[in-house]
């Protein structure tokens, strides 16, 4: 197996780590999840959700989002900045594009990589990421993986 292929399906099955993550979030409209992989260590993990302390509710009485929810990716880069571990140079798995505002954070973060597997109708995110030079790769989470060689 060529070195391209094992990165592909090391990047295969960290998204679908990421979209059983995502089970977590409590959010009923979408759920998202977000691995940070540095070193085929897994360092940080995130789902969409409210802030610690507030109620595990994210839709207002219509159906709105609240404001003040997280999205996955701002919760495994802010949960980085209460441990030890570093993010600089680190991959990020998403299961969704990443916006504009967590794109702000990844780039921050140091994060050099970001693969996801969910195109969102905004693409400015993603093209931020580009702009900093972060290798962004979409992959889809259910296609096969290589053979076996
Ligand atoms: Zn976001």
């Amino acid at each position: 197996m060529t070195q391209e292929e094992k990165q592909r399906k090391l990047d295969l099955r960290y998204l679908r780590m990421a979209r059983i993550w995502a089970e977590n979030s409590y959010c009923k409209r979408r759920q998202v999840g977000a691995l940070v992989v540095k070193d085929k260590m897994i360092i940080s993990d995130g789902y969409n959700g409210t802030p610690s302390g507030f109620e595990n509710v994210c839709e207002d009485e219509s159906n709105i989002t609240k404001p003040y929810v997280l999205h996955a990716e701002a919760n495994a880069i802010t949960k980085l900045a209460r441990s030890s571990n570093n993010s600089d140079g680190s991959t990020l798995y998403v299961t969704a594009s990443p916006c504009i505002e967590c794109s702000k954070l990844i780039i921050q973060a140091g994060i050099k990589r970001v693969v996801y597997a969910e195109h969102y109708r905004l693409e400015d995110g993603i093209d931020l990421l580009k702009k900093a030079n972060i290798e962004v790769t979409y992959l889809n989470p259910d296609d096969n993986e290589p053979e076996q060689v």
